[in-house]
């Protein structure tokens, strides 16, 4: 079996790329609209040096001497740009999972040459798209990833790993363990307690060690990076890409604190089920639809996306980014029926990539969360809810069957940033 992982290439920037020719070979940064901080750069920028995640104000001589060109994100482009990608690369497998908004696994096995056939691959993609991609094969998923990361120093931009052996050893040798895929900051630390630096440290690592450990996920991604086949490519149901609540008001909803609780509630409940489905959002689309059976109401229609600066399925982070989007969206003397809260780029939570300085306590809030699911799931859904979905009385949700209670613990988790 081949596995391929073709990962195309400081995604955001490259889509930026496709349509502003002059941005090639500069420096150039992503940013999140909120938070003005760094969620895409060019290899450029990378060397300047600009980190990943940082705020604009940190690199705000970089950017007023012109070193650095940064841009706000356009997530609808680079969302349509990613369908184009996906569907194109498709063709090039026997079977393809959709994996991150500029990732995708294919099975090549039946390739008599995945070298050339993702050479190719590639060469179309950034023909007919203009998007620069790299890929790494491997006889695993875990194993295909590590390839891809190998891949961008190959002239051809492809790299396959050899067969289990001595050859495969010699690369996961050179391998900091940290470019494992799943190996997240938990294991780090124990690794660096273990004395395993490398991949192949990793890879031999006695599996009743690793299961007793990190459970039988952990045993597995080392069984992959043996070779061993654990992780079948995931394909049914077809990966979630968006996630979507929205909901007519009962009646007309006119004032900022109104809308901002009606989206709050939303919010909320999108964030919930993202949870239930074990997926993070890339970003947020925020809309809110004008009462069109009213004549004489403004032209207050719109719609607002935001992207997140690592995949998150928290609540108050998604809340933060919804409030900010609403705050843009209000127009005085408005008057709204309809709104909604669309969640994009959804991927696997399980394996999130949160590779630098990160102002929230992810493991701490994901607790938190996982505590509130429950008593809810015990309770009614809307028996613990967040202080911003309570701040109106006027809106009601359909649904709400208890009252607002405060929980405390959000603005200690979003006041970071
Ligand atoms: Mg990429």
């Amino acid at each position: 079996v081949d596995i391929a992982l073709i990962d195309c290439t400081s995604f955001y920037v490259s889509c930026e790329r496709v349509f502003d020719p002059s941005l090639r070979g500069k420096a150039v940064v992503v940013l999140s609209s909120n938070d003005g901080c760094v969620v895409a750069r060019s290899a450029e920028a990378k060397a300047v040096p600009v980190a990943m995640g940082v705020p604009l104000f940190e690199i705000r001589d970089l950017v007023d001497s012109g070193r650095v060109l940064a841009l706000s994100s356009n997530y609808t482009l680079y969302g349509d740009l990613s369908a184009r990608v996906m569907t194109l690369l498709a063709g090039y497998g026997s079977a393809q999972e959709i994996y991150s908004i500029d990732e995708c696994f294919l099975n090549v096995s039946d390739s008599s040459d995945p070298v050339a056939t993702m050479a190719e691959a590639r060469a179309r993609v950034l023909h007919d798209l203009g998007i620069p991609t790299k890929a790494g094969i491997g006889p695993t998923k875990t194993l295909a990833k590590l390839a891809s990361e190998i891949a961008k120093d190959q002239a051809n931009g492809v790299f396959k790993m050899p067969p289990p052996g001595p050859a495969l050893a010699e690369v996961l040798a050179r391998l900091p363990v940290a470019e494992v895929w799943g190996f997240g900051p938990a294991y780090q630390t124990v690794f660096a307690g273990w004395g395993v630096a490398t991949a192949l440290d990793a890879a031999r690592l006695p599996l009743s060690q690793m299961r007793q450990r990190f459970g039988v996920v952990g045993e597995r991604i080392v069984r992959e990076l043996r070779g061993e086949r654990c992780l079948a490519l995931d394909l049914h149901p077809a990966p979630k890409q968006t996630l979507t609540v929205s909901r007519s008001f009962g009646e007309q909803v006119e004032t900022l604190a109104d809308l901002r609780a009606a989206v709050a509630v939303f919010a909320e409940r999108a964030a919930m089920k993202l949870r239930r489905i074990r997926r993070t959002a890339s970003a947020m689309t925020v809309w809110v639809s004008a009462n069109r059976f009213d004549p004489s109401a403004p032209d207050c229609s719109g719609s607002v996306t935001r992207a997140f600066p690592v995949p998150t399925a928290l609540t108050p982070e998604i809340l933060h980014q919804a409030d900010a989007a609403v705050r843009q969206l209000w127009r005085p003397g408005g008057r709204w029926k309809k709104a909604g809260v669309l969640m994009l780029g959804l991927t696997d939570a399980a394996t999130q990539q949160t590779t630098f300085p990160d102002p929230i306590d992810r493991p701490r809030t994901a607790r938190l969360m996982a505590a509130i699911d429950a008593a809810n799931e015990r309770h009614g859904r809307t028996m613990i809810r967040s202080a911003a979905a309570g701040l109106s009385s006027r809106w009601k949700p359909l649904a709400n069957r208890c009252s607002a209670r405060f929980t405390t613990q959000w603005d200690e988790v979003l006041g970071v940033r």
